[in-house]
């Protein structure tokens, strides 16, 4: 069966619109009736990676997470949480001053604690995942300089609690491994409903250092790997260049092939060639290269010196010190040399390039070459 994936039109963060844009989209694919029982408990998961300017398009928008709080009281839906295991600080810290959290009070939405946590088979999954019926996963389009892009699948991550986050990148060291956990905790997790916020996307050097730029949609669908594939398709970026759609669909989770996706929009069906026409940006800055598919591929640790690699850019550099706190690698990759006086530097050889020094970075200090 195609998995279906809703295109709303959508060019301001206005609360009312937003509000009746998602409506019509939950509509399309079927009603929240369809989706989630009454009396099961549901967890919101936005993308609260660490705090920024809404402006920035660094987190999903409070008007996002706003509207869906609405429209599942409106609907009924009694037992609401929202939460997010943030790279710096937690959600309540993230959601300050951005209206989040205003708006989630007004919708009685409780802000979970996603450092309480246990071990669930190999995975250390905060409790309110644990304890939910029902996730939606209100995640946001953005370029990601591990997995090139960061959208339905990726944004799951979060629900791992606090270091062993940074940690699983020590196990998964690099994009291919680390697609296929991703993959396994997306089906652990069985989130309920993908709602992509992309009327504001990040370009560039994602996902917390891009720059915002206009897609003006949100999409919609149970299958997070086609909702993925089709942020591909509309930034023309090849989606079997990126990992989670591979082996998002070899181990079942989901649809990335073209002609497995239905694309609904309010005005009827349409082609994924004219989604594209619609609402594509073939100017979204994102890394389309292919990947090395020769015999040195085979021989990463030889190859290493010549693939991606995080740098400081010194002047934009503050000496916070949050790169090196966020560096898994045991001794680290990344160091103060000379107290603070300068910028941290990097051990190449050390480091495996998991790009979380890039992603914490409050600066936008850090670049990828
Ligand atoms: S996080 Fe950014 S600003 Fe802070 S020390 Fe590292 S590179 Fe510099
Ligand atoms: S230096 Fe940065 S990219 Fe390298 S291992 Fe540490 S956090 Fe990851």
């Amino acid at each position: 069966m195609k998995s279906k994936v809703i295109l709303v039109p959508c060019d301001s963060y206005e609360e009312e619109q937003v509000y009746e844009k998602i409506k019509t989209g939950i509509s399309l694919l079927g009603g929240w009736e369809s989706l989630i029982r009454k009396e099961e408990k549901i967890l919101l998961k936005p993308n609260l990676v660490r705090k920024a300017e809404v402006s920035r398009a660094v987190i999903t928008h409070p008007a996002v997470v706003g509207a869906v709080a609405r429209l599942l009281r409106e609907n009924g839906y009694e037992h609401l949480g929202c939460g997010d295991s943030c790279g710096v600080g937690d959600a309540r810290k993230v959601m300050e001053g951005t209206g989040m959290d205003t708006l989630l009070d007004q919708y009685d939405v409780t802000v979970e604690d996603f450092g309480k946590a246990s071990m669930v088979d190999d995975f250390y999954l905060a409790r309110p995942v644990q304890e939910a019926d029902a996730l939606i996963n209100l995640c946001k389009m953005k370029t990601h300089a591990l997995e090139r892009v960061t959208g339905g699948v990726k944004n799951l991550y979060g629900c791992i609690s606090g270091f062993h986050k940074a940690q699983g990148h020590t196990r998964y060291p690099n994009a291919d491994s680390f697609a296929r956990m991703l993959i396994e905790l997306n089906q652990k997790i069985r989130p309920r409903l993908c709602i992509m916020d992309a009327v504001v996307a990040m370009e560039g050097n994602g996902p917390t250092s891009g720059d915002p730029i206009p897609m003006n949609l949100i999409m919609i669908g149970t299958d997070p790997v086609a909702v993925d594939s089709v942020f591909c398709h509309l930034v023309h970026l090849k989606p079997e260049l990126v990992p989670t759609n591979i082996h998002g669909e070899r181990m079942g989770l989901g649809q990335w092939k073209e002609e497995m996706i239905q694309i609904l929009t309010p005005d009827g069906e349409i082609s994924m060639q004219e989604a594209v026409k619609r609402y594509g940006d073939p100017d979204y800055n994102v890394d389309r290269r292919k990947q090395r598919k020769n015999i040195w591929s085979k021989f990463r640790y030889i190859m290493k010196p010549f693939g991606k690699r995080p740098y400081i850019v010194d002047a934009d550099c503050k000496k916070c010190g949050i790169c090196v706190e966020a560096c898994p690698v045991e001794g680290k990759a990344i160091t103060f040399k000379n107290g603070r006086k300068e910028p941290p530097k990097y051990d190449y050889k050390k480091c495996i390039r998991c790009f979380c020094c890039q992603e914490m970075c409050p600066h936008k200090a850090i670049q990828v070459r």
